[in-house]
């Protein structure tokens, strides 16, 4: 066996490869999460399925450790590793609609906010996320769940079908009545068990326009505000997706300039039916006490799709804690106030996202993400500057979420797992299906190749 060298690896490749010293290499490295500094052996920007299989192949034979990167949101850095060949899907987003069959194939690279600008222009759209940045495959195979979660279900709910390259460097497709097994671990057992070429997601009639946006009030307020989040969220239709949020009001242009870098609570929500009945069903949120701004209107479903983005810059530092909710009991929501309120980076927030509704009309093993006893999510998510006041930040959140997971289904969300959460937190992701996801494991992939993601070992 040769030694492993970048120059061979580009002979394979359409691609390109960028070694260490290349003018790209520090840019293709970094990740969404400023936390995570790792040096790849290299980076391969795959230009499509056959570049995916020969670095793959290349890796496998010259018994090279490798990442697979799609959208570089992983909050893990799961996407790159030292001394490891990073397969750079990112470059691959394309997102095409098959109005025929109700369905858009993505490749692995397309972000959420590339599949919502190709499906909108047919007035439809899939099941994503919050954050037009994140990657749309990498969200998909851990679960998924975003607005429209309510009404259809967690994102790999309604994947149809899925292309992989396997451990054998395969080209295969999973869907119910192909190597059904492997699709069912892939709705949610993230990468383990082959690197996704494509999917087919289903497509629901949505927008272009919607009721949607922000709302906030002083922290002050925050008790009353969240006893009505709490009542609008038990009796809300489908179509109406809230999440409460607590943190320091950021210097927006709808909030006023006094109410900058003091604590607010806030409602982001979406609203996906007719907008004559969306304004009625949000009437109860938008009158509430005397909110401090709102940018809460009739709006496109896109750029509702995008709304927190700014949040959640690139290369920030950033650590997060969570867990699933069956409900808001009132000393659950008593910790989220007091922390809230104990906020001290302008950028860390702790968010509930209201999920159930559909979620809970499937089977609990009709895939490996499960969890359909969650109501909601909470999210403690801190986020800062610099590296010197890591401690404070990780502190805090760890301290928040030490006095709210009593309140847990018992469930976590393997995609918001930091790089400190280990097998036990894994095991708790999917409870009862973890060892249906280890037999899986086992037939796919028996020498754990795949194993720089939230590994399930085989046996
Ligand atoms: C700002 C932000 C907002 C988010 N919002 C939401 C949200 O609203 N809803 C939600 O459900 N989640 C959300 N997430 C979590 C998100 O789903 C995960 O971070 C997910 O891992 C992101 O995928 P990615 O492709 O961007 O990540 P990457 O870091 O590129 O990939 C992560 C890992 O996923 C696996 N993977 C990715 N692509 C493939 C592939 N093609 N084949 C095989 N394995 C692959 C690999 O193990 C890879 O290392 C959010 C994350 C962030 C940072």
């Amino acid at each position: 066996m040769s030694a492993p060298d970048p120059t061979a690896l580009q002979q394979a490749l359409r691609g390109q490869v960028i070694p260490p010293g290349h003018p790209a290499y520090d840019d293709s490295r970094a990740i969404w999460n400023g936390m995570i500094d790792r040096r790849p052996w290299a980076i391969a920007r795959c230009i499509g399925t056959a570049d995916i299989q020969a670095c793959l192949r290349y890796a496998l034979e010259h018994d090279l450790p490798f990442t697979v990167r799609g959208g570089g949101h992983n909050i893990a850095g799961l996407a790159v590793a030292d001394d490891a060949l990073m397969i750079d899907l990112s470059g691959m987003r394309g997102a095409w609609v098959n109005r025929g069959a109700g369905t858009v194939r993505v490749q692995p690279g397309a972000t959420l906010g590339d599949i919502d600008r190709e499906t909108q222009l047919h007035g439809l759209a899939a099941v994503l996320g919050f954050v037009s940045n994140t990657g749309a495959t990498g969200l998909t195979l851990g679960g998924g769940f975003g607005y429209l979660t309510r009404e259809y279900g967690w994102t790999c709910d309604n994947v149809t079908s899925a292309e992989l390259v396997t451990a054998e460097g395969r080209l295969v497709r999973a869907s119910e009545t192909e190597n059904a097994d492997l699709f069912w671990g892939l709705r949610g057992g993230g990468g383990n068990f082959g690197i996704v070429a494509g999917m087919d997601h289903k497509l629901y009639p949505v927008g272009p326009e919607i009721v949607g946006g922000l709302i906030a009030w002083k922290a002050e307020d925050a008790d009353a505000v969240l006893e009505m989040f709490r009542n609008v969220t038990v009796n809300a239709p489908r179509e109406l997706t809230c999440a409460a949020l607590m943190r320091k009001a950021p210097p927006a242009p709808w909030l006023p300039p006094e109410m900058h870098g003091q604590p607010i609570v806030g409602i982001v929500l979406c609203h996906s039916g007719p907008v004559e009945q969306a304004e009625a069903d949000v009437s109860a949120i938008i009158h509430h006490g005397s909110p401090v701004g709102s940018v809460v209107q009739r709006r496109s479903y896109v750029s509702q799709q995008s709304i927190l983005d700014a949040t959640q810059p690139n290369g920030r530092r950033y650590y997060w804690k969570s867990e699933y909710l069956p409900g808001l009991d009132s000393d659950l929501l008593r910790s989220y106030r007091d922390y809230g309120e104990r906020i001290e980076s302008p950028h860390s927030a702790i968010l509930l996202f209201q999920v159930g509704g559909a979620v809970a009309d499937l089977p609990e093993d009709h895939s490996p993400m499960g969890n359909r006893d969650a109501r909601y999510v909470l999210n403690i998510t801190a986020s800062w500057e610099g590296a010197e006041e890591d401690e404070r930040h990780i502190g805090w959140a760890r301290d928040a979420w030490a006095s709210m997971r009593g309140f847990s289904t018992g469930g976590t969300y393997v995609n918001f797992l930091t790089e400190d959460d280990g097998i036990d937190r894994i095991r708790d992701a999917y409870g009862a299906h973890y060892d249906r996801l280890v037999e899986v494991k086992t037939r796919w992939d028996p020498a754990n190749v795949f194993n720089a993601n939230k590994n399930i070992a085989p046996r």
